[in-house]
């Protein structure tokens, strides 16, 4: 067995005992799904010439699967993001051969997407095992990071650019917003545990920050200055805030103007590697 087909069946093992994220589920995905409830079949949800991403990104081949291991409660992807079968069964096969199609159509990256991509790692490694040197754009790995180093040992054989979500700031007392919010237990030891591991292994890592109406105190401030001491990660600061209709509360409020120009100011003043 090569070394690429070792990785494939290495990442096949998480359907029957999967340990893909903290959740640890350690289920036979094949009879019962975790915590994500994601099966052993992936669904995406739409595929999709995108413009709205990053500039070096863009026009990307966004691939927005099912299902996700976060529940945020803003969540404005909640109709595929918290149902794992929405939209349409793939192959490896069927995903590689659009993936081509894209590139020839002129995406310069294919970015996973979701929901979040964490429990569809096997699927990607599929795909782009099968894909071999027909894809000739970097594959780029968009997630809420929240992820096992088994995860992120499987990914380093084939992602070229990482885009972590780095959403909420560190808990402060017995639960933060990580754990209020989208419900993810121990979410910044994690999720930094995570960027720290990809930058060490010299990736370009894009860190995407999502403003929130009233998180500047808890999370912004605390996420800014992090990233600022890592100057090697470039920066992404997420404005396009909407709340779902149904939310209530204070994240049912749009963002305003202020907090904007507050997070941006603090950007500046830490000397942060904003990107577009
Ligand atoms: S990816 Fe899903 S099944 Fe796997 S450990 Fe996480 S929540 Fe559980």
């Amino acid at each position: 067995m090569n070394a690429s087909s070792a990785l494939v069946v290495q990442a096949a093992a998480h359907l029957a005992d999967c340990h893909l994220c903290p959740f640890r589920c350690g289920k036979r995905r094949t009879q019962a799904a975790g915590v994500c409830r994601v099966g052993v079949t992936s669904f995406v949800a739409s595929e999709m010439l995108h413009h709205g991403e990053e500039e070096i990104l863009r026009p990307a081949h966004a691939i927005f699967f099912s299902g996700c291991t976060a529940k945020c409660s803003f969540c404005t992807a909640a109709r595929f993001a918290f149902r794992p079968t929405y939209g349409v069964p793939v192959t490896a096969e069927m995903l590689a051969q659009r993936i081509v199609q894209r590139q020839a159509e002129g995406a310069r990256s294919v970015c996973f997407i979701g929901g979040d991509p964490a429990p569809h790692i096997p699927f990607i490694v599929e795909t782009l095992t099968l894909l071999g040197n027909r894809r000739t754009i970097p594959a780029v790995f968009n997630s809420n990071f929240y992820l096992t180093a088994a995860a992120l040992d499987l990914l380093d054989g084939v992602i070229d650019i990482y885009l972590p979500d780095l959403k909420f700031g560190p808990a402060v007392g017995r639960a933060g917003c990580s754990e209020a919010i989208g419900a993810m237990p121990d979410y910044w030891a994690v999720v930094t545990g995570c960027i720290d591991r990809v930058l060490a292994q010299g990736r370009q890592v894009i860190v995407r920050h999502l403003l929130m109406p009233g998180h500047f105190e808890c999370c912004t401030a605390p996420v800014l200055h992090w990233l600022a001491e890592r100057p090697a990660l470039e920066v992404s600061l997420l404005t396009q805030y909407l709340a779902p209709s149904h939310l209530r509360g204070p994240l049912a409020g749009s963002l305003a103007r202020v907090e904007i120009e507050q997070a941006q100011t603090l950007a500046a003043k830490l000397g942060l590697r904003l990107v577009r």
